[in-house]
């Protein structure tokens, strides 16, 4: 690898410059925030997501005194297969034999024995959306500096987006007060995020943890609050 050739974010829809101290990894510190949050997200998803099975039947209610035989409550079949049982890791292609989206722990389950072979580890003995989010998440730093990253990235994105869309249910982001910190950013860009371990700037992609936001609205918030005082004192409706 030359050195002096500046890499890139190997998640294609990112591509950002990568930071001196970014230089051992595949993927920025950005798409590692952003998978992370996903891993987070994706077991809050699950109870939602089996409350959608129904939702959306509009069938007659279980228990109604018509006195006929009760129809079955319609399901959502693509609901079902995405809480599916895991395929067998021995099928190479579930994609192609799939009738509807691939089960959930399918998807994790196998990435999580990907990572496990590839670091020569036993995957997690148990498969849950639970274990192999959190196996993801603990061996996510090895995972950043593999080129399949990008893979996993564009999987895990794909099925929280399409969970996402059947549970109506997205992270809230919440804009807070204090511009960005960047001194070549400085916008009103700064999210919070749930579920998401950093606040981010949606401007210039910095991330801050809580603290390093406190200490800093703690600095630029009361000037800025004294100079929209001193704007509202002055402005013409203000005159006696
Ligand atoms: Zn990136
Ligand atoms: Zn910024």
């Amino acid at each position: 690898m030359n050195h002096h050739a500046p890499a890139h974010c190997a998640i294609s829809r990112c591509g950002r410059p990568l930071r001196e101290e970014e230089s051992h990894r595949a993927a920025c510190s950005l798409c590692e925030h952003r998978i992370r949050g996903w891993l987070t997200e994706l077991p809050h998803q699950m109870p939602l997501l089996a409350a959608s099975l129904e939702r959306d039947g509009g069938g007659p209610a279980i228990g109604g005194t018509s006195g006929r035989a009760v129809a079955p409550v319609p399901l959502r079949l693509d609901v079902l297969n995405l809480l599916g049982p895991a395929a067998s890791s021995t099928v190479h292609d579930p994609h192609a034999d799939q009738t509807g989206p691939v089960p959930i722990l399918a998807i994790l389950g196998d990435w999580a024995d990907h990572l496990a072979t590839d670091r020569g580890q036993a995957p997690p003995a148990h498969r849950t959306v639970e274990s192999c989010t959190g196996y993801l998440a603990a061996h996510l730093p090895y995972a950043l500096a593999r080129g399949w990253i990008a893979e996993l990235h564009a999987e895990l994105g794909e099925l929280v987006n399409r969970i996402r869309g059947i549970t109506r249910t997205e992270p809230r982001r919440r804009s807070l007060p204090a511009p960005c910190p960047g001194t070549d950013c400085r916008t009103f860009g700064l999210v919070e995020i749930d579920w998401a371990d950093y606040i981010e700037c949606t401007v210039c992609g910095r991330l801050l943890t809580r603290a390093e936001y406190d200490d800093h609205a703690a600095a630029v918030l009361p000037p800025l609050h004294r100079l929209a005082i001193l704007i509202a004192a002055n402005t013409p409706e203000k005159r006696p």
